[in-house]
């Protein structure tokens, strides 16, 4: 098979039609999605989910993931969400269920790194790589038993696997924007006519210096340091 007679009869500088190539060919092949919707609702949290057999299969990660191999992130395993749902960004009315602002912080496609994820599910060890924006390289997921209070067994840890995407780069403090509009989540919940206050809490602190005790930005720490030294 090959795209050759379709490319020769076409002029897509002028067409609008689809070039075709190797990289879509892969991506139908193995196309699955994933996204990551931070959603400031009752509680900060992110939203890990994963396209499987045309649903999202999704996990709450109260701190987000982490790049760090050393650092494990609870993950609690909520039920299925349609495939349509990995692009919504918005705001859930209060008093709703998960009344808030979401945001679609990262998005992209995974591929299981296991011959058959429902027995890597049932087993409750599922590694994948993932191919996103802000998200790279190999994971995995990782059932616990007795820990966390789930006795149902919806308590699972998302690790990142030790290869080049692995950091200690704070990734959910460094990019906080999301992917497909660039918002901070009080930009969202203003346009949406939602809460941009209560959103806020779940943006990065816009004045470091006015909050003795937390980390400042190194911007305003070397100023600090120049008006001392001077
Ligand atoms: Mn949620």
């Amino acid at each position: 098979m090959s795209l050759d007679k379709y490319r020769r009869k076409r002029h897509f500088d002028v067409s609008p039609e689809p070039r075709g190539g190797a990289r879509a060919a892969l991506a139908r092949k193995s196309r699955l999605q994933f996204v990551v919707q931070k959603h400031r609702a009752t509680q900060l949290h992110y939203d890990f989910r994963l396209e499987f057999r045309d649903v999202l299969l999704s996990w709450a990660v109260p701190k987000g993931p982490s790049l760090d191999p050393s650092v494990k992130r609870l993950a609690m395993q909520v039920e299925d969400h349609p495939l349509e749902y990995g692009g919504f960004e918005g705001v859930i009315p209060e008093g709703e269920y998960g009344g808030g602002t979401v945001m679609v912080w990262d998005r992209g496609i995974w591929a299981p790194e296991v011959p058959d994820v429902e027995k890597a599910l049932e087993r409750g060890d599922l590694k994948f790589t993932l191919y996103g924006k802000k998200l790279r390289g190999s994971w995995v997921l990782v059932r616990t038993r007795g820990w966390g209070g789930s006795p149902q067994g919806k308590s699972w840890l998302l690790i990142k696997h030790r290869d080049k995407y692995a950091s200690t780069t704070d990734i959910v403090a460094d990019k906080p924007r999301s992917v497909v509009s660039r918002r901070l989540l009080a930009q969202i919940a203003r346009d949406g006519g939602g809460d941009a206050e209560k959103a806020a809490t779940g943006d990065p602190p816009k004045a470091p210096a006015s909050r003795p005790g937390q980390a400042s930005r190194p911007g305003t720490k070397r100023r600090e340091k120049i008006n001392v030294s001077t």
